[in-house]
């Protein structure tokens, strides 16, 4: 049976600055078994070295509330003296590797001898052999002993950080971002030396790290925390590849070793530290309600290893269709357009339905929209079943843009009334209202949207000015999800460009989700996070686009991948 090495439990770390006093941590828990491995990630300000501090007892200006139990000893109940017994030789930390952290008038061998001294009963002789052994262990020539801090590279100076850690045999080490600010060939090597040493000595280690390769290479588990609050635990793989978190989804997507082909988004950054009794993500979070600025979500569990902290149980779906089906009779024979498609688009979620003109994809959109209908299958906005545009007439609902611009909207209207239409037929808000909302929208795509904008005609605008014009008058319903169908596929290649950053800044500051309708295919790399590949007006394969642009499985995604990216497959 696996046994307990530390146990964290409902941890709150609170400092005291002048009058005031700042919550580090809010009750934090989590286990952490031996020869296991775990991960914290999480923005800057999150807790994640408080915690790695108070475990290691060195907070001494803070109220530290809740357990930290190693090894069965209740350790935030020790002084500091009984602490000390336990520093070093049971748990040990690698701090983050600043000059600062390493005594600039000693040599590295006498502070390697300190550490042994102060927390050893080695003799002389036996203090010069381990730390010999030590360079040995964290591939350093001896010749380095005798240097001083600032001689040293930044990676050497890690690996000094490390044997100093690893001097006394520790069973637990701590490691405080292992990898920050080294160069790519220096981070190679201290992942592969820390994976090396946690594999010979069985040694239990707490990463801590907001870079997701380390993380994703040196952790079994992870803890994903915000404002002092874990927000998601799972295990590293699953979590990274499937986050279940709006805030874990934003983390992974903000990653540009991850990422390699997207667009980089960070998350949303309305925030205001006081989240109040709420949930303390629900000023960024795309699927936030009124309860959750009520309601503190508890971390639980929403499957065998997953837990989430989110009052909806994780990342809504917003669109799922199941089954869809549309034929059309041609010469005395049933073309389906589109046969048994089923898709689902999560809350904030860029889903890419891509492939061939005449694949079916337009037909699939139509009918999500309402435009046409299906001879079987059924739609869910939001889990509710929905029938023709109902979705569409209405505010937070869906909207669609269409590829040409020049036919969606007339050109004889104003630029007012073309984006102000929708609410006007619909009946929504006051005439005062409706002129807000247009200017806002307008504002939105970057119009102008004073009176003199608001007059122009919009068929005196270029393509790309009436596509932004489309963009606005679907903006101005608010939409939860938006389809966009082929809509750069008339640009020239600066105007597309200028549309899609328009559209996914958008996208990312309002959080709508988007079904992203293209046979553009780099297009899709780069804002996808999802993957429809559609042939013959069937789904022939769907998936985590990474996945899915790195390693196509069918035939007939390798086959385009292969013409567009000239890909080997
Ligand atoms: S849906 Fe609500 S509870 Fe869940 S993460 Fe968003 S704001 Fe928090």
């Amino acid at each position: 049976m696996k046994k307990e090495l530390l146990k964290v439990k409902d941890l709150k770390i609170s400092y005291f600055l002048d009058s005031e006093v700042k919550e580090a941590v809010k009750g934090v828990s989590f286990t952490l078994y031996e020869g296991e491995t775990i991960g914290i990630i999480g923005e800057s300000g999150s807790g994640k070295t408080s915690i790695a501090m108070s475990i290691m007892g060195l907070l001494t200006n803070a109220k530290i509330e809740g357990k930290i139990i190693y090894d069965g000893i209740k350790f935030n109940t020790l002084r500091q003296k009984e602490l000390n017994r336990y520093r070093w030789n049971e748990v040990a930390i690698v701090f983050q590797n600043r000059l600062d952290v390493l005594n600039p008038v000693l040599t590295i061998r006498e502070q390697i001898e300190e550490v042994l001294k102060k927390h050893t009963m080695k003799s002389k002789g036996d203090i010069k052999k381990r730390v010999k052994e030590l360079f040995s262990m964290v591939n350093l020539e001896e010749k380095w002993l005798s240097s001083y801090a600032h001689e040293l590279s930044g990676g050497m100076r890690q690996k000094v950080l490390i044997a100093m850690a690893l001097s006394c045999n520790p069973k637990l080490l701590i490691i405080d971002e292992p990898t920050s600010s080294l160069d790519v060939l220096s981070k190679r090597e201290i992942i592969n030396l820390l994976k090396s040493i946690q594999k010979k000595n069985n040694i239990s280690m707490l990463v801590i790290s907001h870079e997701l390769p380390v993380i994703q290479e040196l952790t079994t588990k992870v803890e994903v925390l915000y404002l002092g609050h874990i927000l998601e635990e799972g295990l590293t793989r699953d979590l990274i590849n499937n986050p279940m978190h709006v805030y874990t989804r934003g983390l992974i997507n903000s990653s540009c070793d991850i990422n390699v082909y997207k667009e980089l988004w960070g998350i949303s950054p309305k925030i205001n530290l006081k989240s109040g009794n709420g949930c303390p993500f629900y000023q960024r979070c795309v699927q936030a309600s009124k309860e959750c600025t009520q309601k503190l979500p508890r971390l639980s569990y929403i499957s065998i290893e997953r837990k989430v902290a989110c009052n909806k149980g994780g990342i809504v779906t917003i669109l799922e269709t199941k089954d869809l089906s549309k034929a059309f009779k041609s010469h005395g024979s049933k073309i389906y357009a589109c046969k048994n498609v089923s898709i689902n688009v999560k809350a904030g979620e860029v889903a890419a339905l891509i492939g061939a003109s005449g694949s079916g994809k337009t037909t699939t959109a139509k009918i999500i929209s309402g435009f046409l209908k299906s001879d079987s299958g059924s739609i869910y906005f939001e889990g509710k079943e929905i029938h023709g545009c109902e979705a569409m007439r209405k505010i937070h609902g869906i909207q669609i843009i269409f590829q040409d611009p020049f036919s969606a909207i007339n050109g004889d209207f104003t630029v007012e009334k073309a984006v102000k239409e929708p609410l006007e037929i619909l009946n929504i808000g006051s005439e005062e209202e409706r002129k807000a909302m247009v200017k806002k929208a307008l504002q939105d795509v970057q119009m102008p949207f004073d009176n003199e904008g608001l007059d122009i005609r919009c068929n005196t605008l270029s393509g790309g000015e009436r596509q932004r014009i489309s963009i606005a008058r679907s903006l101005v319903m608010k939409p939860k999800l938006l389809i966009a169908d082929e809509i750069t596929s008339m640009l020239d290649p600066s105007t597309k460009a200028n549309i899609l950053r328009l559209l996914k800044g958008l996208q990312n500051e309002k959080g709508f989700s988007m079904l992203f309708i293209t046979h553009d295919l780099p297009l899709a790399r780069k804002i996808a996070d999802k993957v429809y590949v559609m042939n013959r007006g069937s789904i022939v394969e769907e998936g985590n686009a990474l996945e899915i642009f790195n390693k196509p499985k069918c035939q007939y995604t390798k086959k385009l991948f292969k013409e567009c990216f000239h890909m080997t497959v």
